[in-house]
């Protein structure tokens, strides 16, 4: 039952990370998960302000006149946010609602932020982090154009009432009483533990939310990866990851055998049978050969019914058994179309050995040439590089 439990856990960690959830949600998603933060930030705030007003520990640090104003206002935002999310919810179907409501949203996030930033000190600890972390995480999610659009006009409004505030025409911090204010602020634990409540559940979302993101990020670049070395019809190599794997063996001086095999009158099975069987009989046939690679090999496909199988550290004679096998197994293949009638297919191989004085083309000419040969010589059949030159 706990394996169970763990491995749905495990499911459920790797999709969320995997299906690029955050990364891929429509700009209405993201706003909608904005506003849900922003509300319930909101909440810990209101029970933070409500503790310190009614504790009698903490009363005095509290301005008690300004109390009324602000907690109706707080409260109002808080509304505004739940009733904001459930408008972006309820008609997510809406085109008004994809089009403004994001920029709505982000704007009242943006406002409500000010507004709480000016009121616990705009020049404070947990007002610049915030800041710093609400702009991070806007621009991962969010297009440039829209966080920008609100960044600017936010950070003016910030130095503005920075500047002010050190002037004196504005009140510092007034949520907190004068006594707080005028105290040396970081010998007050109530402020301290306040600029902590603020900021840790900003940093821990952020965190969270970058983890995600980042984590989509490698997967999304390990996928493109891998989908950049995949032929998409069999599974296999193509050709790029097959002219990087060669660059790499003729680097480092590693001995390898290259296997080049076509099938045999492949427009016979298109025309007969139809494009759809045609291309699942070359899915079997690279099934076929990846099932008799090791590790260390490799096997793609070279272009159209055309594959490469690259041995590492294999002898011309080790090539040409294997590739002898592969032949035969192709051979005694029985491919079926919707019909039921049995398709035969067979291919043609030319083998070569690597050579270091010999560029990687050279060898590659060199299995082709041979290729060329068996075509010639009847098809179905294995032949290597060492007949072309007792030919010529
Ligand atoms: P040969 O024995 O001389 O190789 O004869 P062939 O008919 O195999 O050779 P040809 O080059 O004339 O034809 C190759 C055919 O392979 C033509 C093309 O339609 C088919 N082909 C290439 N790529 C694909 C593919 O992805 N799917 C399918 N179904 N057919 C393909
Ligand atoms: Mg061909
Ligand atoms: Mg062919």
């Amino acid at each position: 039952m706990m394996f169970f439990k763990t491995k749905i856990n495990h499911d459920f960690l790797r999709n969320f990370m995997n299906n690029s959830v955050l990364m891929n949600w429509s700009m209405l998603n993201k706003t909608i998960l904005i506003l849900v933060l922003g509300g319930l930030d909101h909440l810990l705030w209101l029970g933070w302000y409500g503790f310190s007003y009614f504790s009698n520990d903490w009363n005095e640090f509290i301005n008690v006149e300004y109390f009324p104003f602000n907690i109706s206002i707080m409260l109002i935002l808080t509304g505004t946010f739940f009733l904001l999310t459930s408008i972006c919810y309820f008609f997510r179907q809406r085109k008004w609602v994809q089009l403004y409501f994001p920029y709505i949203a982000l704007y009242f996030f943006a406002i409500t932020y000010v507004y709480s930033g000016y009121n616990i000190g705009i020049i404070s600890p947990a007002t610049i982090a915030g800041y710093i972390s609400i702009v991070t995480v806007g621009l991962m999610l969010f297009e440039r154009k829209l966080v920008y659009s609100i960044l600017i006009p936010v950070t003016c409004i910030i130095i503005f009432s920075s500047l002010k505030t050190t002037f004196g025409h504005f009140p510092y911090a007034p949520i907190y009483s004068q006594s707080l204010n005028l105290s040396v602020l970081y010998h007050n634990q109530f402020w301290v533990f306040s600029q902590m409540f603020f900021y840790i559940p900003i940093f821990i979302v952020t965190l969270l939310l970058y983890e995600i993101l980042i984590t989509q990020w490698r997967n999304r670049e390990q996928q493109i990866r891998n989908i950049s070395h995949i032929d998409p019809l069999t599974g296999i190599y193509n050709r790029r990851k097959i002219g990087k794997f060669l660059r790499a063996m003729h680097a480092e001086s590693t001995d390898f055998a290259v296997i080049l095999l076509d099938l045999d009158h492949f427009k016979t099975v298109n025309d007969q049978y139809g494009h759809d069987m045609g291309d699942r009989v070359l899915q079997k046939v690279a099934m076929i050969l990846s099932k008799n690679v090791h590790e260390n090999d490799l096997v793609g496909r070279f272009g159209g019914e055309e594959f490469i199988i690259v041995l590492k550290e294999k002898s011309l004679e080790e090539a040409i058994n294997f590739a002898e096998i592969c032949r035969s197994q192709i051979e005694n293949q029985t491919f079926y179309d919707g019909n039921r009638s049995k398709i035969y297919c067979t291919a043609s191989f030319g083998v070569s050995i690597s050579d270091q004085r010999k560029s990687i083309e050279f060898i590659l000419k060199q299995s082709d040439r041979a290729l060329y040969l068996a075509k010639k010589n009847g098809r179905n059949q294995v032949r290597h590089c060492f007949e072309l030159l007792n030919r010529s």
